[in-house]
């Protein structure tokens, strides 16, 4: 009997993307896997189920899970979700663990054997799997394209027979992987583009965007390539220098981010104060409380002349392209683990070790079991 891989419509309010779509799925098939989807799945991505060649389409939610070895989706799952699924089968995509103890819970209990997209580590080998960054690459780009559609300006320099226009200013606060591309989507689109970062490896990688690198003497490197949180004192250093370069701004997109912390707060109500009418900020960093102090997560307010908008799941407002590069990083992910036709899991990979949360009634994942076990005292 082959592996049979299923693709549940997503459920979560506002969710486009799927976790498969019809390359990647006959690439699973070609593996020798059935690959069924639930009638629908791909259709807010633009996929409709008869793109699916080779696929069994089936109804309904429930009957989809329930027969299914293996269920990837992209949204973190439900425990209704979790409760459709058969005993001991496996579970791929976001959980956001530390949000959803009682989803945990429930896949203890069940056997589930879980993979977080999330969880997998940031290493070399594992670029091609890395769905944290194919999703930030998507919601930079998107970012900037935000920024030019809110803002009351041109991106680019224009030369017309009613004068020339002068080239928008974007400022660009985090040149993380979304900060990278929100720079580079900027540039194309004809603006200056000028970015800081508290990472100083990040400068090389914002110039040779084209952009200018502000240097404003605060840095701060932190494990594993992140950034650690700035003492009060370098917080207040930072904002005293980034004050000028964000009144001189068109767009400011914010992206910073601490793995496992709120998003820190950069830019207070008073440098908002001090933006240019009809300034723009497109805070990337909603999902995590914001960069801004006045960003509303999932709202776009005005302060005085300024908007600032706090999109979120901002990938799934490209859920095509979305889904095409969550879905191949699912198949980097698995398709090691699937040969001789069944699912082999070696638990020296670190990669298998450190993404998986729960498995066979266990909770693999240290810092979610202390929350679980936690929850229960
Ligand atoms: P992230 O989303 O955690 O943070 C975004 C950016 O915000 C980071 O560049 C961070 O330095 C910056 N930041 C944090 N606090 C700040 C502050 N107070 N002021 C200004 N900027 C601040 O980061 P990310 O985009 O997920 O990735 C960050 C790191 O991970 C990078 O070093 C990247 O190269 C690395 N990475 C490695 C791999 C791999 O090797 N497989 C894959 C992806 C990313």
């Amino acid at each position: 009997m082959p592996i049979k891989i299923a693709v549940p419509k997503e459920t979560a309010q506002g969710e486009r993307r799927v976790a498969l779509d019809p390359t990647v799925a006959a690439r699973f098939t070609k593996l020798g896997l059935e690959v069924v989807i639930q009638k629908g799945a791909g259709q807010n991505a633009q996929f409709p189920d008869d793109a699916y060649a080779d696929t069994r389409v089936v109804d309904d939610a429930k009957a989809l899970m329930s027969e299914a070895d293996i269920v990837v989706k992209v949204a973190p799952p439900t425990q209704e979700e979790v409760n459709m699924m058969k005993d001991g089968a496996t579970l791929i995509g976001f959980f956001h663990a530390h949000k959803n103890t009682d989803v945990v819970k429930a896949m203890q209990k069940k056997k589930i054997t879980s993979f977080a997209m999330e969880l997998i580590p940031r290493i070399s080998r594992a670029q091609s799997m890395d769905a944290l960054s194919s999703q930030a690459a998507v919601a930079g780009y998107k970012a900037a394209i935000m920024g030019s559609d809110l803002s009351c300006r041109f991106f680019p320099m224009l030369t017309t027979a009613a004068g020339t226009i002068r080239p928008s200013k974007v400022l660009v606060i985090g040149a993380g992987v979304a900060g990278l591309q929100a720079i580079a989507t900027a540039r194309r689109l004809g603006a200056i583009v000028e970015a800081y970062d508290v990472r100083s490896a990040t400068k090389e990688q914002v110039e040779s965007l084209g952009a200018k690198f502000l240097d404003l003497g605060v840095k701060a490197e932190g494990e594993g390539g992140y950034a650690r949180e700035l003492t009060d004192e370098e917080k207040a250093k930072q904002q005293e220098a980034l004050a000028k370069f964000i009144s001189q701004c068109d767009v400011l997109i914010t992206t910073a981010a601490i793995p496992g912390r709120p998003s820190p707060m950069l830019i207070p109500q008073k440098m908002v104060d001090g933006m240019k009418p009809g300034a723009v900020i497109i805070d990337l960093a909603a999902e995590g409380g914001g960069n801004c102090e006045l960003t509303k997560p999932g709202k776009t307010v005005t302060k005085g002349n300024v908007t600032i908008h706090g999109p979120l799941n901002v990938p799934s407002q490209v859920p095509l392209h979305a889904s095409e590069m969550y879905a191949k990083n699912l198949l980097n992910f698995l398709s090691p683990m699937l040969a001789d036709g069944k699912l082999n899991l070696d638990w020296n990979d670190e990669i298998i070790a450190k993404s998986c949360l729960t498995h066979d009634g266990e909770i693999k994942h240290d810092a979610t079991r202390s929350l679980v076990e936690g929850d229960q005292k």
